[in-house]
């Protein structure tokens, strides 16, 4: 039987990087040149208000263009660019294509950009569940998936099968984070099972520790992976992360049904040499034993506050405002300990009582403890996800006088430590 090839290659020149790891692994013998080709890269977030690092988040935009140019050259002529990003992202006039230079692909190449939330979905039957998914991606012919090299705090990492998700709609976006049979890691692993995705290119110019969103900090790796095989491309992109396929439950999972080996030697490797480009990337934040809050709160002695972990049921809106809250209550420390305070959030956390406030931090924690004889006094943050201003608001009301300032100047903070370093380089999200 032959082997999975997954190529290894440098990432120096864009072009002539993505060219070679493309060839290294035959990535185009599955394409016809009347194919309609949807590209897909990643780009869960952005920001046109307070500086956003994209290093190791976004897809960079000088890979994106090698992938157009090379298929361009090889004579593929109907290609798409399609992405449904967080809706909120949209600046007044300018959309986020524009600022990440998708424009100018659109303009020299011809390549459709589209914006899958402004379109239609389809809804796919996967059997357990329903999900609806672009009906421009389902109407390809061949999907190249160009995800990043990163990690994820719920799954461990996030390589091309995760960056799928990013082809549904809100709802079900929203039902990929569900419980028990729904939780998110059995929920998006099946949705390539419905695509026709003949080429995962994972760019690795950065690599992100503690993702998936520009909280987590960036390293320069310098790396692009590809396969024709998805799931081998995973496993090696796992690998270089640090991560062993068995240790990531969704790769085993799908390994497990699918009848794929989890050994890397089982794949065949071109380019750089695997053992060579291994260095483990952590992948999620330190929380105490006790499930009071992240480890930095304790080390800071903030008492009286009991944040409960967040789990995978949070969906990407709620966890791009996690952030945010942890940095405005820490903000309300003034050395004086919280008022015996507990915080759930999602779609599974009970508020355990013995507590004299409980914060439901969004629609689904309101939702689900409605009644719950242990909350004393609720502190209810409706939304979905919940606007931080509000949040501030309501924190005040209650006496938790939260400082907005800081968090202002926490995204200077994360967007300034990249500043000055030549290995960090904007430019990469330009065309
Ligand atoms: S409230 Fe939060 S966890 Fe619940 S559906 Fe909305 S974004 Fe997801």
């Amino acid at each position: 039987m032959t082997k999975p090839l997954v190529s290894l290659v440098k990432f120096q020149d864009p072009y002539e990087s993505v060219k070679s790891a493309i060839e290294l692994c035959d990535g185009l013998a599955g394409l016809k040149k009347d194919d309609k080709i949807l590209i897909k890269p990643n780009i869960v977030s952005w920001d046109f208000d307070l500086p956003f690092p994209p290093y190791g988040v976004v897809t960079t935009s000088v890979v994106m263009y090698a992938v157009v140019r090379v298929l361009k050259e090889a004579g593929f002529d109907d290609l798409t660019i399609g992405e449904a990003p967080l809706p909120n992202i949209q600046a007044k006039d300018k959309s986020i294509y524009e600022a990440i230079g998708y424009d100018q692909l659109a303009e020299r190449y011809g390549v459709q950009v589209v914006d899958f939330n402004r379109e239609k979905f389809e809804e796919v039957d996967f059997g357990p569940f329903k999900l609806s998914l672009a009906q421009r991606v389902l109407e390809a012919d061949k999907i190249i998936n160009v995800p990043v090299l990163k990690t994820h705090n719920q799954a461990k990492v996030s390589l091309g099968i995760k960056n799928l998700k990013g082809v549904l709609n809100r709802k079900s976006k929203m039902f990929c984070h569900g419980t028990g049979e729904f939780d998110l890691l059995q929920t998006f692993p099946r949705i390539i099972e419905k695509l026709p995705v003949a080429l995962t290119l994972i760019d690795g110019v950065y690599t992100l520790e503690k993702g998936p969103g520009p909280t987590g900090k960036a390293y320069r790796k310098n790396l692009l992976i590809a396969s024709r095989d998805a799931f081998a491309c995973d496993l090696v992109g796992a690998d270089v992360l640090g991560y062993k396929g068995e240790d990531v439950p969704y790769l085993r999972d799908f390994a497990e049904r699918a009848g794929y080996s989890l050994d890397i030697g089982d794949l065949e490797i071109a380019g750089e040499d695997l053992e060579s480009q291994r260095q483990f990337v952590d992948y999620d934040w330190e929380w105490t034993e006790d499930d009071t809050g992240p480890a930095g709160f304790k080390r800071r002695g903030i008492s009286g506050l009991a944040i409960r972990k967040y789990d995978n049921s949070l969906c990407t809106g709620c966890s791009m405002q996690y952030n945010p809250m942890l940095i405005l209550l820490s903000s309300a420390y003034k050395g004086v300990p919280f008022p015996n305070v507990e915080l759930v959030s999602g779609k599974q956390q009970m508020a355990a009582g013995g507590f004299d406030h409980t914060i439901l931090f969004g629609h689904c924690a309101v939702a689900l403890n409605r009644g719950n004889p242990r909350i004393k006094q609720v502190i209810a943050v409706k939304g979905c996800p919940p606007d931080m201003k509000q949040f501030a608001e309501i924190l005040r009301e209650e006496g938790i006088v939260v400082d907005e300032a800081e968090y202002i100047k926490y995204r200077h903070y994360i967007f300034n430590r990249y500043k000055g370093k030549e290995e960090f380089d904007l430019d990469h999200w330009t065309v």
